[in-house]
């Protein structure tokens, strides 16, 4: 076991140099990720499933009754598929293992006297790691200080009442901060942990199955034991009519192999974490594949403001105090810029009132102004550091980091903070937060330096103020002191002091107002939750084009009952000074109406929330490891305009899933049907088991794999989401794949018998190139439920057409290469044979052609 390292400089921590020779030594500070797959167990899982166990018996038996050849041949389409699939699968697993990797968190570490964000690997013994609400502990850590610290445990103990910690108490790694601050020196890290001694981490993204992985893989073995009985029926009608069995088994067996769509859930899979990998180059990362799948149906957004609408970059631009008001100049986090009023420029040495304002936002603060390479930035929580910067616009002193005794931390249910500091005569109670709470604990109000009693009128001018300011859109803080006696830090703050307004521009980012435009225009609704200010809410809500009908805070919503929201809920409706937990009570709500529900959340108390919608979407950047773990998105942007475009690719990647069911449904239809009709006819077998399977095996994957792949159709976003209970499939599925069955499987039986007469052998080979070339031809009318290909381009999908010529290249092989005519026993197509087989393709690409054109032609008049 690893013993604790020396205590480091707490006040620094440790140097950069020492960091990474403690790296070296102790290793990084993670638990290993559940069991990784190897390549081998992939190759060797693809010879696993039943059908392919069904297919090894059947070679066995061939091999026994002598059948050297046929016992080849489906071994070879065996292997083919195998490593096809395998290739796939493979494809697959190192996508989700990437997503994986770019999951990992980040910890907050002191390193040569900075404060630094750094990967939690890249943790080790001795490093002063300082912790906040919502993170998760990154090591074992020996506190050093700690404010009003909870720590939720259950990961460890079981135990879900969170315990309190103070300062000499031990950390652990994995449990979870849920509120207070907290200061500590790692312990120990990776494996030498309590977590790690006890547990491994099974955190890894996507290996739950979907709800529609599930209902695929039903569909599948439905169709499976189906395709068992009816082979089954078939051989022995046969064998009792007086066929020779063996030749009868290997039709059973192809029957079977014709009936199930074997390839389907595979595909699904490797299309649904393909797309979760093409989803983070929009910034979007999945935790599970089914956030990918469900994005494509959401039909209510619920999106917090700060950060996720507008940029999270505050500005301070206003202070209003109870007799005088102060412009400040300047931009961002750069102090250049100036205090203003009536007079001119002021410094906190001018105004007693300005100074104690700007002195209570300091020491309320936990950011920090730092210069790097010329640029000015900031570290810490974006309100505060806003509240730094004017401050050194102001010139105002900076507080000795130690007057702090204790805190009471900021929470988004408190919407406010306050820090107890020595003052020159006994203590005081700095408070900063939302003007209601802060206003509600002030009895004075500092006029002319000094306080006198808060009374109704001045109330009402503050209040009026207050609104103003958040009408133009400024998010407002109140500062407030009081003045104490004794060094205990209160429950609730109470008999404050009024100091002022500070009003911070955050600006809408400039990408959400397209965005929600095009959210609009899928009909998408976006409703906003957020904790500030109902009237500042409103003001960004109409800068990035949303239409507020009304508006409801958080005690309104309280004392509504539920069918009163439910009402509200079918408006344009905004909820302002929100509570977390408030959060939860409106998901149910939208979800009781049908709806599915994509939510945000950043902070400890929006997990309940996030876990409960449809889609919970946490941020990246901003939000916290707990909002993460209970998210099924992650945006890495924290932008909204990224949910949309997630909800893009979900519409799209759920398109082309219901595509190629119904392209390989309707290629094994035909099969069957020709299968079945030729039975009945009495006829020479049309296909032989081992032409099917490699029909349905070593060539359908490629190319559903590919119609996976298909772009977005024009038009995706503009239509209404999808509801919940469409099936996959559906009557005009259904239909589908009856039209394209029955047409595919009559002409592959008009050419067999139309050239029967020539050669069985050779009949059969048109046969089944013919049933090739349709199946191969067809996928163009797929390509687009809706569209025709003159719409959404021809060579739009080039992996498509690299799949085509693949698998037109390997049945051109089929006919002509010795050893796959002998193995498939197929003959040489001539002319004459290719010319038949071509006419019979074209209506497959033309007629869905025209039919569709003539839909979009009817439905783009009306
Ligand atoms: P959203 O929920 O849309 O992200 P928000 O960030 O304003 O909005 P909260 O974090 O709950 O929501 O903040 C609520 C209010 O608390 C803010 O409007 C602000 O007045 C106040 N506030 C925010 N951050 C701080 C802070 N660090 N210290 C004190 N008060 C704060």
């Amino acid at each position: 076991m690893q013993t604790d390292a020396p205590p480091p400089d707490r006040a620094s921590g440790l140097t950069d140099a020492e960091a990474r020779a403690r790296l070296a030594r102790h290793g990084p500070n993670r638990l290993e990720r559940g069991r990784k797959i190897s390549p081998l167990r992939i190759l060797l899982r693809q010879f696993t499933g039943f059908l392919v166990l069904i297919l090894i018996v059947a070679a066995g038996i061939a091999l026994a009754l002598g059948e050297r050849i046929d016992a080849l041949a489906i071994g070879l389409v065996v292997v083919l598929n195998g490593i096809l699939g395998f290739v796939q699968e493979w494809r697959a697993e190192t996508a989700l293992d990437a997503l994986g990797r770019m999951m990992a968190s980040a910890a907050r570490v002191l390193r040569d006297g900075e404060e630094r964000l750094i990967d939690t690997e890249d943790l080790v013994p001795g490093d002063v790691v300082i912790i906040e609400p919502g993170d998760r502990v990154p090591a074992d850590l020996n506190l050093d200080a700690a404010a009003h610290l909870k720590v939720d445990e259950s990961a460890l103990t079981g135990e879900s009442v969170p315990v309190a910690k103070a300062a000499g108490e031990r950390l652990f790694m994995g449990t979870t901060v849920v509120a207070g601050r907290a200061e500590g020196v790692v312990a120990a890290t990776g494996a030498a942990t309590e977590f790690g001694q006890i547990a491994t981490l099974t955190g890894a993204v996507g290996t739950k199955t979907t709800h529609l992985q599930r209902q695929l893989g039903r569909l599948a073995r439905q169709m499976g034991l189906a395709a068992l009985a009816v082979a089954a029926l078939i051989g022995g009608l046969g064998v009792a009519t007086g066929r020779p069995p063996v030749e009868m088994f290997m039709t059973a067996l192809s029957l079977a192999v014709a009936l199930v769509p074997e390839g389907l859930p595979a595909v699904v899979t490797i299309t649904l974490a393909l797309g979760a990998h093409a989803m983070v180059r929009q910034r979007a990362l999945a935790r599970r594949l089914q956030a990918v799948e469900t994005l494509g149906a959401a039909s209510v957004i619920c999106t917090d403001k700060t950060g996720t609408l507008t940029e999270d970059r505050m500005t301070a631009t206003r202070i209003v105090m109870a007799d005088r008001a102060y412009e400040v100049s300047g931009t961002g986090y750069d102090p250049a810029g100036h205090i203003a009023g009536h007079a001119g420029r002021v410094r906190a040495a001018d105004d007693a009132g300005l100074a104690a304002l700007l002195e209570t936002a300091l020491i309320c603060n936990h950011a920090r102004l730092v210069r790097r390479g010329g640029q000015w930035q900031m570290v810490g929580e974006p309100t505060e550091g806003a509240l730094v910067t004017l401050a050194y616009k102001g010139w105002a002193p900076l507080p000795d980091r130690d007057v702090a005794e204790a805190e009471l931390p900021f929470s988004s249910d408190r919407k406010r903070m306050s820090v107890l500091a020595r003052g020159p005569d006994g203590h005081i109670l700095h408070t900063k937060g939302a003007p209601e709470p802060v206003l509600d604990r002030c009895s004075h109000v500092w006029i002319e330096g000094a306080p006198v009693p808060l009374g109704a009128a001045m109330r009402r001018q503050l209040d009026r103020e207050y609104e103003e300011m958040a009408a133009d859109g400024l998010r407002v803080i109140a500062l407030a002191r009081r003045v104490q006696s004794n060094d205990t830090l209160p429950h609730d703050e109470a008999g404050l002091c009024f100091l002022g307004f500070v009003g911070l521009i955050d600006p809408p980012r400039p990408e959400v107002a397209p965005a929600i435009r095009a959210a609009r225009a899928a009909g998408i609704r976006v409703i906003v939750i957020t904790g500030d200010a109902a009237l500042t809410a409103q003001a960004i809500a109409r800068q990035v084009g949303l239409n507020v009908a009304q508006v409801i805070r958080g005690e309104a919503l309280d004392a509504m009952d539920d069918d009163g929201l439910r009402v509200a809920l079918t408006g344009d409706v905004l909820f302002a000074r929100t509570a977390p937990a408030q959060k939860l009570r409106i998901v149910t709500a939208l979800q009781d109406q049908s709806q599915i529900v994509a939510m945000t959340g950043d902070g400890v108390n929006d997990a309940p929330a996030l876990k409960k919608a449809d889609i919970g979407v946490a941020m990246g950047e901003r939000g916290t490891d707990v909002a993460r773990d209970a998210a099924d998105l992650v945006l890495l942007d924290d932008n909204f305009a990224t949910i949309v475009r997630a909800i893009r690719e979900g519409r799209r990647q759920y398109e082309n899933v219901r595509k190629f069911v119904r392209y390989l449904l309707s290629s094994n239809a035909g099969e069957v049907v020709a299968l079945v009709v030729n039975l009945i006819l009495g006829g020479p077998l049309i296909f032989l088991a081992t032409q099917i399977l490699w029909m349905n095996l070593v060539t359908d994957g490629l190319t559903a794999v590919a119609l996976g792949l298909e772009k977005s159709t024009p038009g995706q976003m503009e239509r209404p989401p999808r509801p919940r209970s469409q099936p996959i499939l559906g009557r005009g599925g259904l239909l589908t794949i009856l039209v394209f069955g029955s047409y595919t499987g009559a002409a592959s039986l008009w050419v067999f018998y139309t050239l029967l007469p020539m050669g069985e052998g050779l009949a059969r080979s048109a046969a089944f190139t013919a049933m090739m070339i349709f199946e191969k031809v067809s996928v163009f009318a797929f390509r687009s439920l809706h569209l025709p290909c003159s719409r959404i381009g021809w060579v739009s999908n080039p992996l498509l057409l690299g799949a085509l010529a693949i698998t037109l290249g390997a049945q051109v092989a089929a006919i002509y290469w010795p050893p796959l005519q002998t193995l498939l026993q197929t003959q040489a197509l001539g002319w004459t044979e290719w010319w038949m087989i071509l006419m019979l393709a074209l209506p497959l690409v033309l007629v869905p052609e025209v039919v569709k054109a003539l839909i979009s032609w009817r439905s783009a008049r009306s």
